[in-house]
C-alpha cells in the first residue's frame, strides 16, 4: 500500500462520479490543486466554507472533497481579497487540494438522491430525470413505500433520520393525505415539478423550496388530485447524509487499488441557519 497522488485521487473519484454525469452548467473536478502532489489524508465536507477550509489546515488534510463547487461561476481573478481568492490562496500556501463531485455525484448510483429516497426504505428508485433514455443515473429518484404511509409519518422519519436542523423538516398540502410513490431531489428541486408531475409521484421531497414556485405547485396539484404532496427539508440534510456512503465507496475503490489514504469527515455543520423562534 503506497499513498495516492491527488491525479489518482481524481482518477478514483471519475471512477465512482463521472463528469460525464454533470450538468453541462455545473463545474466539478479538481479546482485547487498539484496532481503530481502526494495526498495522505482527505477531507470530506459538503461546502468549501472558509472553516472547512481552516480545519484542513489544522488537521493537516491534503485535499478537500467537497460537493458543493468553490466556483460555480467563473472568477476573472483570485485575488486573495476576494471571497473565492481568499479560499484559493489558503489552500494553495497550505499544499491542500480541493476537488468536488456535484450533479455527477447527484446522478450517479448511490449518489445523493439514492441516499436520500433510500431514508424511507427505497432501494430501486429510478432517476426522474435520465441521463439518457432507459438510463440507471440521472437527477432525482422516483420509487414506491413498501406501504402506503400520511406524509407526516414520512415527514417525521425523515426528521429521525436526517441530522437535526434549525429548519426542520415541513409540509406543504395534506398531511394526513396517503401516499406511496415518492419523488426526491437531494439540495435545491424546484426546478423538477413537471418531472415529477410526470412520474406520478404522490408526495415530492427536496429542499429550499420557496414560497412562489411551493404556492404554485399547490394550486396546479389542487386543480387536479391534490398530488404531489410536499415536504421541505434542509438543503444542507437533504445532502451531507450522502457524504457517509461516499466515503464507504472510496474506502474500497482506493484499497482495489492498493493505495492508502486517511479518509476524514469535517466536524464543521455548512447549514447556515442556527437558531429559529
Ligand atoms: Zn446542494
Amino acid at each position: 500500500m503506497r499513498y495516492p497522488k491527488v491525479s489518482e485521487c481524481v482518477d478514483v473519484f471519475e471512477a465512482l462520479w463521472p463528469t460525464a454525469l454533470a450538468e453541462s452548467w455545473d463545474s466539478v473536478g479538481l479546482a485547487v490543486g498539484d496532481p503530481d502532489a502526494e495526498v495522505r489524508s482527505i477531507l470530506l465536507a459538503l461546502d468549501p466554507m472558509d472553516a472547512v477550509i481552516a480545519e484542513a489546515v489544522v488537521l493537516g488534510s491534503d485535499l478537500v472533497f467537497n460537493h458543493h463547487p468553490l466556483m460555480l461561476k467563473p472568477v476573472k481573478s483570485v485575488n486573495a481579497s476576494t471571497l473565492k481568492g481568499g479560499a484559493v490562496h489558503t489552500l494553495i500556501s497550505n499544499d491542500i487540494a480541493l476537488f468536488n463531485a456535484h450533479t455527477n455525484a447527484d446522478s450517479a448510483r448511490g449518489g445523493v438522491s439514492d441516499v436520500l429516497i433510500s431514508l424511507l426504505g427505497i432501494d430501486n428508485a429510478q432517476p426522474l430525470v435520465p441521463h439518457a433514455e432507459g438510463s440507471p443515473t440521472g437527477i432525482g429518484r422516483v420509487g414506491d413505500l413498501p406501504t402506503p404511509t400520511p406524509v407526516r409519518d414520512i415527514a417525521r422519519t425523515l426528521s429521525n433520520r436526517l441530522p437535526r436542523t434549525t429548519t426542520g423538516v415541513r409540509i406543504a398540502g395534506d398531511p394526513a393525505a396517503t401516499v406511496a410513490r415518492v419523488a426526491v431531489c437531494g439540495g435545491a428541486g424546484d426546478s423538477l415539478f413537471d418531472e415529477v408531475r410526470a412520474s406520478g409521484a404522490e408526495v415530492y421531497i427536496t429542499a429550499d423550496l420557496r414560497h412562489h414556485p411551493a404556492t404554485e405547485a399547490r394550486d396546479t396539484a389542487n386543480r387536479n388530485d391534490g398530488r404531489p404532496q410536499l415536504i421541505d427539508v434542509s438543503h444542507w440534510a437533504s445532502e451531507t447524509v450522502w457524504l457517509t456512503a461516499a466515503a464507504e465507496q472510496l474506502e474500497t475503490e482506493f484499497a482495489e487499488r492498493g493505495l492508502s489514504v486517511a479518509l476524514q469527515h469535517s466536524a464543521v455543520n455548512t447549514d447556515p441557519w442556527v437558531e429559529r423562534y
